[in-house]
């Protein structure tokens, strides 16, 4: 229930259906509902170390190691870059939304030489440029590539896989950076078979929990290079935490209550069953777009290949704002859709379908779309989108 400004709450839920902060289940906020603990007692590592375990297991990483830091997806990728890389050292990365731009950004400003390859929102990870231009690379000047699995602004996930073979093909040893904040836990992800270098995630989305937690995971090829790398670095440093983690224990004071809430999700998660929380993803994702098709609509990403199963950005037709539609359904239904970020915005809304969800939420959120768009005189037939999606759900299990 949102509570803005002086506003009385309103009755019934917020519907929140954008890409992140996601639902939090009950269990989780209970398990969260705890004093806070010494993480400084003798026995603090008995919870700790299992934690760090059934992380890998999310990110399908047997060699690699993680890092919990109280921060947040950001912070997750300033901590791959700084603790790997030197000072003008020159990376590889491509910009098809507003974070894949983000991320290349920090890389700008952080002083690295970076060659950001820019390519058509609606499109992801360029994987023959990137061959191309990694074989071209005789002298290995290229430290780092990154690529962003599933970039939420425009509901388009990469192929990582892919972009290993890139690198292989072109017999190139550059590390492979992955943003996976809005897909680890919620569409497959394979550190160790793709040879991830650092994959970076956060509390807030397919973890299920509130802001708060930059969750990484770190190959054994990352920690050697960590071990010469020379940007400055001291909150997001690896050797710190190495140091403590090794024994159950954090170099500062960690965000107890929130790792309390990722045991929860992560016994949720083990639960039904990693494979099973993908193929939910993308049943709900179908409905979605069986719903936006029946509307006469695109979605944002440009071919099925790129489609996401964790958010939908939806074109409006020419001649309408989406921002009207966003600004509608929240005012009226209560329903949180996502906005359009920078270069898209005013034309398209986002439906996030991430996180703890089912079919009956996602019924909210798509009927709660087509009364928002009839409103504001988007020409859709009033339960044409509800049906498909319906068809959809009784048709598939
Ligand atoms: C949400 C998101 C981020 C940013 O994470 P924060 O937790 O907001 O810092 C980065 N990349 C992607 C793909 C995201 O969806």
């Amino acid at each position: 229930m949102t509570h803005a400004s002086n506003q009385p709450m309103k009755p019934g839920y917020n519907g929140l259906f954008i890409p992140g902060p996601t639902n939090i289940p009950p269990q989780i906020r209970q398990a969260m509902e705890i004093p806070l603990e010494d993480m400084r007692a003798p026995d603090f590592h008995e919870f700790t170390m299992p934690l760090f375990e059934d992380v890998k297991k999310v990110f399908k990483s047997e060699r690699g190691r993680v890092f919990i830091f109280p921060a947040s997806g950001t912070g997750g990728w300033e901590s791959a870059l700084t603790n790997t890389l030197s000072p003008g050292d020159k990376i590889l990365c491509s910009r098809f939304g507003q974070f894949s731009h983000l991320w290349a950004d920090m890389c700008h400003r952080l002083g690295f030489e970076v060659e950001v390859l820019d390519v058509e929102w609606g499109k992801g990870v360029p994987l023959e440029d990137y061959e191309r231009i990694l074989s071209a690379d005789k002298g290995h000047t290229i430290k780092a590539v990154l690529a962003c699995q599933n970039e939420t602004a425009t509901g388009v996930t990469s192929d990582i896989g892919g972009v290993r073979k890139a690198l292989d093909a072109a017999g190139h040893p550059a590390l492979l950076f992955v943003d996976g904040v809005s897909s680890v836990g919620s569409i497959d992800f394979r550190m160790d078979e793709w040879g991830v270098d650092v994959a970076v995630s956060g509390s807030q989305k397919g973890f299920m929990l509130p802001t708060g937690l930059g969750i990484i995971c770190v190959s054994e090829k990352a920690l050697e290079a960590h071990k010469t790398a020379q940007m400055g670095r001291c909150f997001l440093s690896w050797e710190d935490m190495i140091k403590t983690n090794d024994t159950g224990y954090f170099p500062y004071t960690p965000a107890t209550t929130l790792l309390r809430g990722l045991r929860c999700a992560l016994d949720m998660i083990e639960q039904e069953g990693l494979e099973n929380v993908f193929a939910r993803h993308h049943r709900l994702a179908g409905g979605v777009r069986a719903a936006v098709h029946a509307w006469g609509m695109n979605l944002c990403a440009k071919e099925e290949k790129w489609w996401s199963d964790t958010v939908s950005a939806i074109v409006v037709p020419e001649g309408h704002d989406a921002a009207q539609v966003i600004k509608r359904a929240y005012e009226k239904y209560n329903l949180s859709l996502g906005t359009g970020l920078t270069k898209v915005a005013g034309k398209v809304f986002r439906i996030g379908h991430l996180g703890w969800l089912n079919e009956i939420m996602l019924m909210q959120a798509i009927g709660g779309a087509e009364m928002a768009m009839k409103d504001v005189g988007i020409p859709i037939e009033l339960g044409s989108g509800v049906a498909a999606a319906q068809a959809h759900y009784c048709e598939t299990a």
